[in-house]
């Protein structure tokens, strides 16, 4: 299997798990200790949090923040490896660590990340979003989110559709895995161009990565840890039945026919090439 990283499904789990262990505490100390653990975007150093209290953890795709008691927020991505740790035995790629507390009680929240592609950042919002989500699409999740409006942007494109629901300018969160999973259970070919599907096709593929979604937000749901907060360790992903990613020459689960793996955009794609035809 190639490499996994966090998508909408993961990132969710995340974040109800910081909704449980990290709101309503006050943060103590914030510490950087890794050069790329902090943004180059971020408007200050984590000090600058150092006595707010967190009100609340949001989403936008892949992004999350941390709402606090003053006009700023703690933004962060978790890249290709990030996790959210509630006091870990194992210190190992801690990038940043954030003392907090509510009555009594003292943790230790630690953001690590082996790859180093995740980050945090203190940020400004503007109408609640973060500098750094501005340009990101609602997620199919959201209320701000209009399948409407989203549909109409994708007829426009000359890209693959599966381009399409990968930029996180059109709708955001979706990657490579749920990508390939929506494209199978919608039986869309992933080369599909864009501007030649019709308004059904189109709204099917969204909705399939609705459904797919949804069903791993339920699964990362059932398999917390006291001590962890985030689910995506080793495995990156939660145990969920693949129908088409990373099974390329297995049986499709629907027609018996063997999964295809194909390369293009510097990406595999894999489908069913009797129930996805082009
Ligand atoms: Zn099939």
């Amino acid at each position: 299997m190639e490499s996994t990283v966090p998508e909408l499904p993961e990132v969710e789990t995340v974040r109800k798990g910081l909704l449980t262990h990290a709101v309503g505490r006050t943060i103590l100390q914030a510490r950087q200790l890794h050069p790329r653990g902090l943004s180059p975007k971020s408007i200050s150093g984590l000090s600058a949090i150092e006595g707010a209290k967190i009100i609340d953890v949001r989403r936008r795709g892949k992004f999350l923040w941390f709402v606090l008691d003053r006009p700023l927020v703690l933004a962060a991505h978790l890249g290709m490896s990030g996790q959210f740790l509630i006091n870990p035995a194992d210190l190992r790629h801690t990038r940043a660590s954030f003392r907090i507390r509510k009555g009594l009680k003292t943790s230790e929240l630690h953001f690590k990340d082996q790859r180093t592609f995740g980050w945090v950042s203190v940020e400004e919002t503007r109408d609640g979003i973060p500098t750094c989500v501005q340009a990101i699409a609602p997620d199919i999740f959201e209320s701000a989110y209009d399948q409407g409006a989203v549909i109409a942007n994708i007829k426009r494109r000359k890209v693959s559709i599966k381009t399409a629901i990968l930029n996180q300018n059109i709708v955001s969160g979706i990657g490579n895995i749920y990508a390939d999973e929506s494209l199978w259970l919608a039986k869309v070919h992933p080369e599909k161009i864009a501007e030649n599907m019709n308004t059904k096709d189109i709204s099917r593929v969204l909705e399939s990565a609705k459904e797919v979604m949804l069903k791993a937000i339920e699964v990362g749901g059932t398999s917390f840890d006291e001590l962890y907060i985030n689910v995506n360790g080793e495995s990156g992903y939660f145990d969920i039945a693949l129908n088409a990613y990373g099974q390329e020459g297995k049986p499709c689960p629907r027609c018996g026919t063997l999964i295809r793996r194909i390369k293009f955009a510097n990406r595999s794609s894999h489908f069913c090439p009797k129930c996805q035809r082009r």
